[in-house]
């Protein structure tokens, strides 16, 4: 039996979430030619010449050539914690990324959002604020998914005391004190997801939402071996042994095989895909539905029709296309409060 295009445009059933994860990888994909002003995303391998961090370190004696940011700055930190140096580092690296603007067109994160219901979550582990200026920019338009941020940001705040997550400029309500901007930079020895309560707080959300999930993306992130910590965290959520139907799908350019080593984890049986792009992937195929069409293709054995999101359109465009499904959205709600 086959489901049409608009049978799942009609039908949406699923109330589990979709979980995606976004790393470096996703951002460079996303903003090929950098921000809106021509500024590029850095990797770690890159951070210190694109950020401009040469100066700094060169004026202190540090020795930087080909190593790994996070290398770098955890060796100063553990030489002197408190050193000037170390301070001027993170002063630089957060206002690189704190100056960087969302083109206006819609970028590949707005099509992500776009793609994606309130059900669902996104979770970054990137410090650029491209994530979050997209869900701002598109939340009043079109019911986007949470988005949940797994390191630092240079646009999220936080109360020191308690587990208050929000914007510059709010308050915490149970202390009436400024949320406090997130810290960007941990050397790779403190890293610790249960120290830090921003992170905490955090996490928290994005381990919920993995024991619920249907599905898991992962997008643009090598789960480098500093962040062993926050493997083990998903893997210990996701609990792979008492899953059926559940698929884990990776968006990376990466050799499939390579891929297959690093993510065996994740696994369901021997289901693993993964897209060299965003726009061959579940979540462009099947716009908020992805979780509609797994069920037809892996409890009832049925084929999908493809939905793809149209591309090169501008948000208007996007959003009158992506109506019928808000449209079928809204009357499975009230269907619900009626029944
Ligand atoms: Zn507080």
């Amino acid at each position: 039996m086959k489901i049409t295009k608009s049978q799942l445009i009609s039908k949406p059933v699923n109330r589990k979430p979709h979980v995606v994860i976004l790393g470096a990888g996703a951002s460079i994909a996303a903003f090929p030619e950098g921000d809106a002003n021509g500024k590029i995303l850095p990797d770690m391998n890159n951070l210190i010449e694109v950020v401009g961090l040469k100066a700094v370190l060169d004026r202190a004696g540090v020795e930087y050539q080909g190593q790994n940011f996070e290398t770098v700055y955890s060796e100063l930190y553990q030489a002197k914690p408190e050193s000037p140096v170390i301070k001027e580092i993170e002063r630089i690296v957060y206002d690189y990324f704190d100056r960087l603007r969302l083109p206006e067109f819609p970028t590949l994160y707005d099509y992500l959002l776009l793609a994606l219901r309130p059900k669902d979550i996104v979770a970054t582990f990137n410090w650029d604020p491209f994530l979050f200026e997209a869900w701002n920019r598109n939340k009043n338009k079109v019911p986007v998914p949470e988005i949940v941020h797994l390191h630092g940001n240079v646009r999220t705040a936080h109360c020191l005391k308690h587990p208050t997550v929000g914007e510059h400029g709010m308050i915490c309500p149970q202390c009436n004190q400024d949320l406090k901007p997130t810290r960007l930079l941990y050397p790779v020895t403190m890293k610790n997801y249960g120290n830090d309560i921003f992170i905490k707080t955090e996490w928290e959300v994005l381990k919920n939402g993995l024991r619920r999930a249907m599905t898991l993306t992962i997008f643009g992130w090598g789960a480098p071996a500093t962040d062993k910590e926050a493997v083990d965290i998903m893997n210990s959520a996701w609990d792979k042994d008492n899953r059926l139907i559940e698929r884990t799908e990776i968006i990376d350019i990466k050799d499939k095989e390579v891929l297959w080593a690093q993510w065996k984890p994740f696994t369901i049986r021997t289901y693993l895909d993964c897209p060299e792009n965003f726009f061959q992937s579940r979540i462009a195929t099947f716009p908020r539905r992805t979780c509609e069409m797994l069920i037809s293709t892996t409890l009832y054995g049925q084929f999908v029709e493809n939905n793809p999101l149209p591309r090169y359109v501008d948000f208007d465009e996007l959003v009158s296309w992506l109506d019928p499904l808000i449209e079928a959205e809204k009357t499975q709600k009230n269907d619900e409060k009626q029944g």
